[in-house]
């Protein structure tokens, strides 16, 4: 592998971008999506609205995540749509919450602005508070595919192929008990104490939810399976009922939600050889990942742009995709390099860096 590597590098460039520094590179690319963005603002006069779009965007999900939910309740929908719909809702406020971090909306409103982190923290729980995550996050911009980017690393991005990395992807409790000793040694900003505190109240209560809807379930099924050995009491009924509501509303949709980004996230940032901003995202837009991306606001396929252009809403990003991803692809930018997946994120070989 290594001679091979070494004979790529020695190669003759062929391709326009493989004479320009990746630098260059950057640049063009940057150029590319700010034009887009330009004509798009210009040929849409509404798009200058971006305090308002953003506030009515964050209260139009809110909203229809209320009517879905009241709308299962009253047995007008099957559970089945519901937990899409709120799915899908939940995943557009998860954007609003990245653009708010990067100060997108309402940024000389702070009352607004915290309103709004207020809201988009309540309809998506299984999230730490929104302000601790602007720490991580603006961090994860400056250090992005190193052991300092405490954001992604909680998700299992540069971990080895494996059960564990599996699981660090799935469930946000099991990737601390995972991660935590190893941030707290490699990542100085990494404090077990401001995370846990980040999480009062809506991760706590989430979490409370989601487990206590397992377990319940799991000891219904299992009582059933063995021939009722014991007698479930009635207020034992009426809280699995509870929860059960709150699973179709709430919970699963969130879970899916969740996971779909972690999944996507911590497979498209490369990790541990990046040298600079040009290293450190691929696009991920093969058509099986429809699913995933559903729940994501297509993360894999447009977070790449973001990290060229941090300071464009979602929905700006996700209309200059289709012109930059070829210009992109131009400059080099790798496309479904699903292989990363087994190399730990690393963009070369792994063998050599996970050593
Ligand atoms: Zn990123
Ligand atoms: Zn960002």
């Amino acid at each position: 592998m290594i001679a091979v590597a070494e004979k790529q590098t020695h190669q003759v460039p062929t391709k326009l971008y493989q004479r320009l520094s990746s630098k260059e590179r950057s640049k063009r690319i940057m150029k590319w999506i700010r034009f887009r963005d330009k004509k798009l603002r210009q040929k849409f006069g509404f798009l200058k609205h971006q305090d308002a779009l953003g506030l009515a965007i964050t209260l139009g999900s809110a909203a229809g995540m209320i009517l879905f939910g009241s709308l299962y309740i009253a047995g007008i929908i099957p559970a089945w749509t519901c937990i899409v719909a709120n799915g899908v809702l939940a995943s557009i406020l998860h954007e609003v919450e990245h653009d708010l971090i990067h100060n997108l909306y309402y940024k000389d409103n702070l009352k607004v602005q915290n309103f709004m982190f207020w809201t988009v923290w309540i309809f998506r729980g299984n999230t730490v508070s929104p302000w601790y995550r602007r720490m991580i996050h603006t961090l994860h911009h400056k250090v992005s595919g190193h052991k300092e980017d405490i954001e992604e690393r909680l998700i299992g991005n540069g971990m080895r192929f494996g059960l564990k990395r599996f699981i660090t992807m799935l469930d946000g409790n099991m990737s601390f008990l995972f991660q935590a000793h190893i941030l707290r040694r490699e990542a100085p900003k990494f404090k077990r104490s401001e995370i846990t505190r980040s999480s009062w109240p809506y991760l706590v209560i989430f979490y409370h939810l989601w487990y206590n809807f397992l377990f319940i379930n799991l000891f219904y099924i299992g009582n059933e399976l063995l021939g009722k050995p014991v007698e479930v009491p009635a207020w034992l009924d009426s809280i699995r009922h509870f929860l059960n509501i709150a699973a179709v509303v709430y919970t699963i949709p969130n879970w899916i939600r969740q996971t779909s980004i972690q999944i996507v996230s911590s497979n498209m940032h490369y990790y541990g050889d990046v040298k600079g901003l040009y290293d450190q995202t691929q696009v991920l837009n093969r058509w099986f990942l429809f699913p995933l991306h559903l729940f994501c606001f297509n993360f894999g396929s447009t977070h790449g742009i973001h990290h060229f252009v941090v300071n464009q809403p979602f929905y700006l990003r996700q209309a200059v995709a289709p012109f930059v991803h070829p210009a992109m692809k131009r400059y080099g930018i790798r496309f479904n390099d699903f292989g990363s997946i087994f190399r730990g994120n690393r963009l070369g070989n792994q063998d050599a860096l996970l050593a």
